[in-house]
């Protein structure tokens, strides 16, 4: 591993002021940054670790919920309001990593966590996300995993974390430190022919809270992976859904293990507002999301694996008989 230098702030702004040098890094729980610096894929020059300054906290707000960047995975996924409230929450965290992982990992860390992809993490591999211009192989080798939305002939590559396909389809916030927040759903930058670029926030921007606003309706996640623990999905879906009377009141839909960011179904949505809550409406709506797809081909099988998973998880939420 490269030599590198261990900072600790007093505080947010300090973090930040030290964050400026370039090659800095913050350290949350490690769980992904030190394995890829392990790998020689990240090579940070200063280490700001960040974990005792940043908020633990889960907190009542404006209707909803705000929780700090600081907050470990497993504390989200176990706190009762959020189960509760936000059950498709707490369900895509505990299908993520191990009870260890999840103990170590954090809010902040979870949605910057960087691809699997196989040829990113292997620096012996050309590869367009980790050094511009070198190459995507995955394109034309290993891809099954890889995306088959968003994606471009620069890179394939998905985005990993269950937990940011939940808070996608929550339309949560993320907060900054000095700067407006974002939403989940603008979060992410598509590769384009710039894959290196992987969110809209400059260097050194410091993720201080996720906020959820309310939902007052049924959602759920369910994953689907190579083993039943311990493993990326290779598809999910995170839904929640408002039937009233038989007829779609409101629905929101996002894919995980698909694409570059996690993936709102916004076609799907629209085509199921104001009407029928059937599965066959159920498939219809995420037909008209897949139009979009392009797979290649060994991962075509997420096209109908997605159909019948966004038909399946819409259907149990809305008590359909399948
Ligand atoms: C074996 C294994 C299996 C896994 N399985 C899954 C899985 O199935 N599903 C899943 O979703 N995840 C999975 N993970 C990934 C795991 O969820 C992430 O490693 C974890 O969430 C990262 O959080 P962290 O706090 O450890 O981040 P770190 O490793 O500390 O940081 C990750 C990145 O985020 C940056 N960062 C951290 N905090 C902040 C902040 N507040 N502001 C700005 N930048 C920040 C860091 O600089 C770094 O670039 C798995 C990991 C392992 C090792
Ligand atoms: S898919 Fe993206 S991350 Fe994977 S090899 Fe291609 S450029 Fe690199």
């Amino acid at each position: 591993m490269k030599p590198f230098d261990y900072a600790r702030a007093a505080d947010p702004a300090g973090a930040v002021a030290l964050a400026a040098r370039p090659d800095a890094k913050y350290l949350a729980g490690g769980t992904n940054l030190v394995d890829l610096m392990k790998l020689g894929v990240e090579t940070p020059d200063l280490l700001v670790d960040v974990i005792r300054l940043l908020p633990g906290g889960i907190e009542e707000s404006a209707g909803g919920m705000r929780i700090g960047a600081g907050a470990r995975n497993s504390d989200v996924a176990a706190d009762p309001r959020v189960r509760e409230r936000y059950p498709v929450l707490s369900q895509a965290l505990l299908a993520g990593a191990s009870g260890q992982l999840r103990n170590a990992a954090t809010v902040g860390g979870n949605l910057l966590q960087r691809t699997r992809c196989r040829y990113f993490q292997d620096v012996t591999k050309p590869c367009n996300k980790r050094e511009p211009g070198t190459g995507c192989p995955a394109v034309a080798g290993a891809h099954r995993d890889l995306g088959i939305l968003g994606t471009s002939e620069h890179c394939v590559a998905t985005h990993p974390s269950d937990m940011a396909v939940a808070l996608a389809a929550l339309d949560a916030q993320v907060h900054l430190h000095g700067a407006a927040p974002v939403p989940v759903t603008g979060l992410y930058a598509l590769p384009g022919d710039t894959p290196q670029v992987e969110t809209v926030l400059p260097p050194g921007t410091l993720i201080t809270a996720v906020s959820l606003p309310p939902l007052g309706f049924p959602s759920r996640y369910r994953k689907v992976r190579d083993r039943a623990s311990y493993a990326f999905a290779v598809a999910s879906v995170a839904a929640a859904l408002d039937v009233v009377d038989g007829t779609v009141r409101n629905v929101r839909i996002a894919w995980g293990g698909v694409a570059p960011r996690p993936w709102r179904a916004y076609e799907a949505e629209g085509a199921l507002r104001g009407g029928p809550a059937t599965e066959a409406a159920f498939r219809t709506a995420a037909d008209a999301e897949l139009a979009a797809a392009r797979p290649l081909p060994d991962n075509a099988f997420k096209v109908p694996l997605v159909r019948n998973l966004t038909a399946a998880v819409l259907a149990e939420l809305a008590g359909v008989d399948r």
